[in-house]
Formats: structure tokens, C-alpha cells, sequence
């Protein structure tokens, strides 16, 4: 049997009924279009986070874009933030006029190295943007610490670390605002394309509000430009349904998670560290391995799908060539990004799976190290 990276038919078959339930009652009342569901739903997610207010908008990128907006970063303002996420948190720099000024990662967490952050603090830095790679949160301390003493606003890319914690702290509200995405392999998913913004700031939840609604505050009084970015209420009804059961599913992550490391000790493979402050939430599960091309085949051919999360930094991406770094300016998000491999993580995972999953990558590793270079 083959194993994928991610299966949502497997959790759709467990909510079918309610799902089915939650979508029929959406279009019987027709309201498609920020309908009582959506605002349901942003209630229940800003509790979920701990944050006072939480705006449903239309993807992560949609929420990034808006929080930086909010924020006051514009054209010509620097933001800090690392060459190594998926691209939409470096877009969505971009579409405010501002540049990402880029900082490297720490190789044992993937996440950005806090202590370089204060080197590139220039009069053109506006914000901060740390990113909670793969479910484990930044160390945040550090960041507001060095946000507050230059008077910088802080934006959390928080896509893939939705219930994940930081010092007993959910993500999202630990800053000015923080973005989240209900693309559909994300911990929270939607069927479709989500996002959120979470803030306990005032003026920042009723800028992003306004935005995302054609600046609009009664049916055709517009205050400001604004955008077409709001969240489907079909969507949020869904996402109703997948909120609740949330915390268990990232249980079972951290279980598989914990599983997979048991297994695979004593290998040459680096299991992801936990650090002990925070709570991960595993959105992927990742190792690196001086292999990783050979391993991903090898996994291939036995039905095992695995994934390269990133297999290039942006810096080295021709869309961010007009920043002006080159090879070996981030040495850590590069070398990263040539070993590192995802296995398959969803909470519905086996342990059967696991184990097939942590043979294959056991006899490839075997066979490597016995084998004459
Ligand atoms: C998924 C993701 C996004 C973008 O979310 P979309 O909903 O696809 O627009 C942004 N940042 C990170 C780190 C992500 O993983």
C-alpha cells in the first residue's frame, strides 16, 4: 500500500456527515458572502488563539499581505524575515512596496537565527517577520525584546502553526498581528484556498477588516482602497467543523512525531528538535540526511511519497534576484535546504505506516553507510 505525504480523504471520511451538514446549511440561507458562519468562525478561532480578534480573509497570503498593510509597512520600509519559507511570506513584503531584508536560520530548528536580527536593524526596518517553520514556534522573546527597543512592528507567519505554542502562549497574537493559512494540507485546512489574521490590537483588526472588504464601511461607502479578500462562509463553515477537533489532530502528530524519532534513533539521520519552551505542532515532519535526492527515490520506489520543504532558499530564486544575495550569503537556509526531506504526516497516519516508513528509511541509510563511496 502506498503511503502519501498528506491524505485528506482519510479525515474527510471521519466529518463527512457534519461536513455535508455544515456546506447544505450555507446554501440554504445563501448568505455565501461574509455570512453568520464566517463570523461565527472568527469568534471561535480568535479563543482558539488567544487573541482578541481574528478576520477572516481569503488565504495566507491575503493575511500577510493585509497585516503588513495594517501595520503601517510601505513603500520603501525594510522587513526583516529568512529566505527560508515558501514564498508567499516574501510576496506579500513585495506587494506593499516594501523589501525583505533577509536574516539565516538556525540549521538545528529551521527557524530563523534570533541572535542576527540586530545587525541588520537599519532607520529603513519596519517590521519583523518571523516565521513558525514546519509547526514550531520562533523563539519569540528575543524578537519583541529587539521590536520594542527600535520601535518595530512585529507580523507572525504562523501558515503552518495554527495551535502551537510559545511559553504557554498560542502563536499568532504574540506580536502586532499574525497570519495564518487554511490552505487545504495546512494543520487547519479548508476545501478550498483560507487565511486568517489574528491581533488584539483595535486599529489593526478594523484596518484589516476594512481592507479586505473594498474599504468598505456601509454597502457603497468606501473609506479606503481596499481589496476583495474576504473568506468564504462556505469555507468558514467547514472550518467550523475542523476547529474542533484541532487539538487533537495535532495531538496525534506530536505522537507520530514522537514515534518516528523513537524509530529512527541511532540512525545518521537528524530528527527535528523540540525546544523545550514550545509546543510544535508538526505541520511537517522533517529530517535531514546527507542524502536527501537518493533517500526521496529510494522512499519513491517502495510507494513512499516524501517532500523537499524547501529544496531552494529564496535568495537563490530568480524572483529575488533584484535583492542582490548570492550563494553562500545564508549558509545554514542552503545547506538545509540540500538535506532536508519531509516524511508523511496527517493525524490519521498508522503506526503500521510509520514503521514501514522508518524501515525504508533505515535499510536506505544501512545500505549507504556499508557501501564503499
Ligand atoms: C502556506 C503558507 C503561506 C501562504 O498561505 P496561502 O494560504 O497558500 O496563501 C505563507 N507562509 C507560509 C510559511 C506557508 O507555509
Amino acid at each position: 500500500m502506498a503511503i502519501p505525504l498528506v491524505d485528506l480523504r482519510r479525515q474527510y471520511e471521519e466529518i463527512k456527515g457534519e461536513i455535508s451538514a455544515a456546506m447544505a446549511g450555507v446554501i440554504e440561507n445563501s448568505a455565501f458572502i461574509l455570512g453568520e458562519e464566517m463570523e461565527l468562525f472568527e469568534a471561535e478561532f480568535a479563543s482558539f488563539s488567544g487573541a482578541r480578534y481574528a478576520i477572516g480573509v481569503s488565504s495566507g497570503t491575503a493575511a500577510l499581505h493585509l497585516a503588513l498593510l495594517a501595520a503601517g509597512v510601505g513603500k520603501g520600509d525594510e522587513v526583516i524575515t529568512v529566505p527560508y519559507t515558501f514564498t508567499a511570506t516574501t510576496e506579500a513584503i513585495s506587494y506593499v512596496g516594501a523589501r525583505p531584508v533577509f536574516v539565516d536560520i538556525n540549521p538545528r530548528d529551521f527557524n530563523m537565527d534570533v541572535s542576527r536580527i540586530e545587525k541588520k536593524i537599519t532607520g529603513k526596518v519596519k517590521a519583523i517577520l518571523p516565521v513558525h517553520i514546519y509547526g514550531q514556534p520562533v523563539d519569540m522573546e528575543p524578537v519583541l525584546d529587539l521590536a520594542a527597543k527600535y520601535g518595530l512592528q512585529v507580523i507572525e507567519d504562523a501558515a503552518q502553526a495554527h495551535g502551537a505554542q510559545y511559553r504557554g502562549k498560542r502563536v499568532g497574537a504574540l506580536g502586532a498581528a499574525g497570519c495564518f493559512s487554511f490552505y487545504p494540507g495546512k494543520n487547519l485546512g479548508a476545501y478550498g484556498d483560507g487565511g486568517m489574521v489574528v491581533t488584539n490590537d483595535e486599529a489593526i483588526a478594523d484596518k484589516v477588516r476594512l481592507l479586505r472588504n473594498h474599504g468598505r464601511r456601509g454597502k457603497y461607502e468606501h473609506l479606503v482602497r481596499g481589496y476583495n479578500y474576504r473568506l468564504d462562509t462556505l469555507q468558514a463553515a467547514i472550518l467550523r467543523v475542523k476547529l474542533k477537533r484541532l487539538s487533537s489532530w495535532n495531538e496525534n502528530r506530536r505522537q507520530h512525531a514522537e514515534l518516528y524519532n523513537e524509530l529512527l534513533a541511532g540512525t545518521e539521520a537528524l530528527t527535528p528538535r523540540e525546544r523545550e519552551d514550545v509546543k510544535h505542532v508538526y505541520h511537517l515532519y522533517v529530517l535531514r540526511v546527507k542524502d536527501r535526492d537518493g533517500l526521496q527515490k529510494w522512499l519513491k520506489s517502495r510507494g513512499i511519497a516524501a517532500g523537499a520543504h524547501y529544496p531552494l532558499p529564496l535568495h537563490l530564486q530568480k524572483a529575488y534576484e533584484y535583492l542582490g544575495y548570492g550563494r553562500g550569503d545564508f549558509p545554514a537556509a542552503e545547506k538545509c535546504s540540500q538535506e532536508v526531506i519531509s516524511l508523511p504526516m496527517f493525524p490519521e497516519l498508522t503506526r503500521e505506516e510509520i514503521e514501514e516508513v522508518c524501515e525504508a528509511v533505515t535499510s536506505f541509510l544501512n545500505h549507504l553507510s556499508s557501501s564503499p563511496a
